[in-house]
């Protein structure tokens, strides 16, 4: 049978391979703090385990503080590695199970006392590993198999450890061969480092997978979506069901004259245009509906309303605050208009007819004159005039008058 030390030894070798593997993965594929949090962490605890191991070939204070540290310390790493991952701040909660060591030790009885040497190693181990998997478990929504799975090696780590101080503080060992049930408490250990790495492999292929999703559907110069972000984000809002708002309303905005910036100003200038736009929209929608970039300088949000002049609303907020932000470009303000292509269809519709409704009223806006707002109707086209936007805008009466005024509600509608 080996004994405890060995047991230990190989405790650490296991962790410094997952460390290696991490350093390997952080270099070699992705440069996510949370893979060297693991690494480090790993490495720390995987040190410290062989610093004990080592005791009596080492001076007591490496073996025993300086090891013991070591081994907190990277316990907290591996909780700090969640906490990156799930993008919450690394907070002073990492270093909860060093402290706990550090601080128990300013105790002569438990300092002086083997027994109580790994009971508050163990403690500092059960609430760093408590708290690691409770962080795993803190995400909202459905939590996935791998996350729970892994949740579970850091509970299982913590009850090993609750197991150990139970049996150090009954049987009082006066040497690390007189732990009873050592051996198989460290084989199950082991196997919860394999644990450990198998579900945090996974977990981390997820993230990496989940990054790449949202890269490809994200716009690089905007940071909205992109065309094919947009038709996903379009599907699952054309899906649900929302009381009071039966409608899909899509507007399609396009910058006027646009190329002109360009030409006047250079294409850098063009594109802090288009970035200025772009939050213009992102602010004014403020997470109702979906915005997103469709290509060049078209833009698009899609919404649920209970009717036209709601989107129009909407719509119009967006074109007056870009109409009110003046946009610093070579060391001038410039103003910029755009024109919108409202379409609408009952829930359910397809984002292909509504881009087709869309499409055909910004291009008649367009040859309205620009900075304006096309609403496609049954019969037509109809230009919704700055006055009637303001109007939409404000009181209930006045909606209904520039509706009637548009023609796109008959009398006493
Ligand atoms: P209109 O009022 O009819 O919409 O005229 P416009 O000049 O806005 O439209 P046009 O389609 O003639 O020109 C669009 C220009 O947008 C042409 C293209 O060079 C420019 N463009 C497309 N993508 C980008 C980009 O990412 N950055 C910059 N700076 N310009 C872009
Ligand atoms: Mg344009
Ligand atoms: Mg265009």
């Amino acid at each position: 049978m080996i004994d405890i030390k060995t047991g230990l030894l190989i405790w650490s070798l296991e962790a410094a391979s997952l460390s290696a593997m991490l350093l390997g993965l952080w270099i070699f594929v992705r440069r996510s703090p949370t893979l060297l949090f693991w690494c480090i962490g790993s490495g720390l605890h995987g040190l410290g385990l062989a610093g004990v191991a080592m005791r009596g070939y080492l001076p007591d204070f490496i073996s025993i503080q300086v090891a013991n540290t070591s081994a907190t310390f990277g316990i907290g790493l591996l909780l700090a590695g969640v906490l990156s991952l799930d993008s919450r701040p690394v907070s002073f909660t990492i270093f909860i199970p060093a402290f706990i060591w550090t601080g128990g030790m300013l105790f002569p009885e438990i300092r002086e006392t083997l027994y109580a040497r790994i009971a508050l190693y163990h403690t500092a181990a059960v609430i760093g590993h408590g708290l690691t998997g409770m962080a795993l478990l803190q995400r909202g929504g459905l939590l996935s198999k791998t996350r729970s799975g892994l949740a579970a090696m850091f509970f299982l780590q913590a009850t090993l450890s609750v197991t150990m101080i139970v049996i150090v503080l009954l049987y009082k060992p006066p040497t690390f061969a007189d732990i009873p049930y050592a051996p198989p408490l460290a084989g199950v250990a082991a196997l919860c480092v394999v644990g450990m790495l198998v579900f945090g492999t996974r977990l981390m292929m997820i993230d990496n997978e989940d990054r790449l999703k949202r890269l490809a559907a994200t716009d690089p110069l905007t940071g909205l979506l992109n065309r094919r972000g947009f038709e996903n984000a379009f599907d699952a809002l054309n899906a649900t069901s929302i009381p009071g708002r039966p409608l899909v309303a899509l507007a399609h905005l396009d910058l006027d004259h646009f190329k002109r910036i360009n030409d006047a100003y250079g294409h850098h200038a063009g594109d802090s245009v288009l970035v200025t736009f772009a939050r213009i929209m992102d602010a004014v929608m403020a997470g109702r509906g979906v915005v997103g970039r469709l290509g060049g300088e078209e833009f698009a949000c899609a919404l649920r309303v209970s009717s036209a002049a709601d989107a129009v609303e909407v719509t119009s907020r967006i074109r007056e605050a870009l109409r009110h932000t003046p946009i610093p470009v070579s060391g001038t303000d410039i103003i910029v208009s755009a024109c919108a292509g409202i379409a609408l269809a009952p829930k359910g519709t397809t984002l292909f007819s509504l881009l087709d409704g869309s499409d055909r009223a910004l291009y008649a806006a367009k040859r309205a004159g620009r900075d304006r707002i096309g609403l496609d109707c049954e019969d037509g086209v109809a230009i919704v005039s700055l006055e009637d936007e303001a109007a939409i805008g404000d009181s209930t009466d006045r909606q209904v008058a520039a509706l009637h005024h548009m023609g796109l509600i008959g009398r006493g509608g």
